[in-house]
């Protein structure tokens, strides 16, 4: 097995993999703010870092894997870079579904794990959820108050950043400075000596009656975002871990508190490697509600996608790097992973055990070398990607690509194991199905060069119609 090299956020740089613990690695992962469902950015994120668990375990790890959910204390305010203003995105979700938070927390949970499951993300060891774990919470502010790094207002318990002179250090001074620049002015709670002080526990408003509250020593309220994690991945994996992980976003703010709370009251390292993965762009720009679109892993498959064409997708990019999703790119990724499982049942189809003549032996052996060596080299997913393609398309047995094929899959995981020819016949959504009764209607007609627009409309998803004699049948698009 090739060594494993990671870029570091908190050095700036790629670094060999060295656990604390070996064999054992402890990754903590910061999962979805369940008050919506996660758009495709935040699956993109959640992807990346199934891959790296999966590249751990091919190495040969033995990874405990750790995944809050955020289901209290994320306010609407961190879009502007401070998670202290604004509502909290469940009670708000709550008021306009006309729920109880606790509802809107459950059925999102549930989705987001079925959804999980779509896209063959594997499952955490821990999935926990912030609301289970509110006395922990409680001990960590305790903790960090007999430290003397606390205060409190009428809003809130703070931390007081200047009380911590490591403060920013995984974004950098030059982040810390444009935090600055950008939000000087932002700050609600007058009482804040710092602006950068972030609360650890909130007051409930005496005029409000929130679904989610606590008492606790200071007063009845509810945590603030960012202690969550601290908290949680102490209990889960001790005070100083391996790996922890996120978007790109969460530099600057979230990990940046997680480490002043967390080393603060432990004086220790809280992860030896942090990394993060870059946006998904959409269209080239900002992914956002309001813009309309943030799909939806729902909207994709509504519009006739797999999810794992999606998770396709996002291998062809380095996590390092910025995606741009397009509805024409996920179609070429659909018709690019229908292919490859064409070329992987091709190969099991026709599997028989042959011995292996010295040139050919060298060629698989050279395939998985230089497929391990992409995925450790910082988890180079799409160079994995042309090392699979060309071994699919090479002259070694078919029984040796189907190994290999499975073999990458344990780390790619897109189900090439589970290809049959039942999997080639692509479901037909709702929209599809429009599609071709319209083409029907036109043929009727004779209007068959409006007919043919939609045939290519169709074909433009990665699919295929054929004409039978019972009528058109879909396809997936073959090699
Ligand atoms: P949230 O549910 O908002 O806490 O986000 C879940 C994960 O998605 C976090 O790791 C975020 O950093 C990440 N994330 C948010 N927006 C995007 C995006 N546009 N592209 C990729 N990752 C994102
Ligand atoms: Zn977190």
């Amino acid at each position: 097995m090739s060594d494993l090299y990671l870029t570091n956020s908190l050095t700036r740089k790629k670094e060999k993999f060295i656990p604390i613990d070996p064999p054992n690695v402890g990754m903590y992962t910061c999962g979805p703010t369940v008050y919506f469902y996660p758009q495709i950015g935040n699956w993109r994120t959640f992807v990346f870092e199934d891959i790296l668990r999966r590249v751990l375990v091919y190495n040969g790890y033995l990874v405990k894997h750790v995944m809050n959910i955020t289901d209290v204390g994320h306010l609407t305010g961190d879009n502007i870079g401070d998670a202290d203003l604004g509502e909290d995105r469940m009670e708000k979700e709550a008021r306009k579904e006309n729920k109880t938070a606790w509802e809107i927390a459950d059925f999102y949970i549930k989705d987001f794990i079925e959804s999980r499951d779509k896209f063959n993300i594997l499952a955490p060891t821990y999935f926990v959820r912030a609301t289970d774990h509110i006395s922990e919470q409680i001990s960590l502010i305790k903790r960090l108050e007999e430290k003397g790094l606390t205060y409190i207002t009428k809003m809130g318990v703070y931390f007081d950043i200047s009380k911590f002179p490591d403060y920013g250090k995984l974004g950098g001074q030059k982040l810390i400075d444009k935090r600055k620049a950008s939000r000087e002015e932002l700050k609600e709670d007058k009482e804040k000596r710092n602006t950068f002080d972030f609360a650890l526990w909130k007051f409930s408003k005496p005029d409000e009656k929130r679904h989610m509250e606590w008492d606790s020593p200071w007063g009845r309220g509810f945590p603030g975002w960012h202690l969550e994690c601290s908290a949680m991945s102490m209990k889960y994996l001790g005070e100083s871990f391996d790996i922890h992980t996120g978007g790109i976003d969460h530099v600057a703010l979230h990990h940046t508190n997680e480490i002043a709370q967390s080393e603060g009251a432990t004086g220790k390292p809280l992860a030896k490697y942090w990394l993060h993965g870059e946006f998904l762009k959409v269209d080239g720009g900002r992914m956002g509600k309001s813009l309309g679109n943030a799909y939806t892993l729902h909207d994709v498959v509504k519009k006739g996608f797999g999810p794992l064409s999606l998770r396709y997708l996002y291998l062809t990019a380095h996590y390092r790097d910025s995606l741009n999703f397009t509805w024409n790119s996920l179609a070429s990724a659909q018709k690019a992973l229908n292919n490859l499982r064409e070329q992987v049942l091709a190969a099991k189809i026709q599997s028989s055990r042959t011995s292996l003549s010295s040139e050919k032996s060298k060629k698989v052996d050279d395939y998985s070398k230089r497929f391990s060596e992409a995925v450790t080299d910082d988890l180079n997913t799409p160079q994995a990607l042309a090392v699979f393609w060309e071994a699919m398309k090479s002259n070694i047995p078919s029984e040796d690509k189907y190994d290999l094929a499975l073999s990458f899959d344990e780390v790619l995981g897109l189900k090439l194991g589970e290809v049959s020819e039942v999997s080639k016949v692509p479901k037909v959504s709702k929209e599809l199905k429009g599609l071709i009764e319209e083409r029907e209607e036109l043929r009727k007609e004779g209007k068959f060069k409006e007919a043919d627009e939609i045939r290519k409309n169709i074909e433009k998803k990665g699919l295929k119609v054929e004409d039978t004699s019972e009528g058109p049948k879909i396809k997936s698009q073959g090699p």
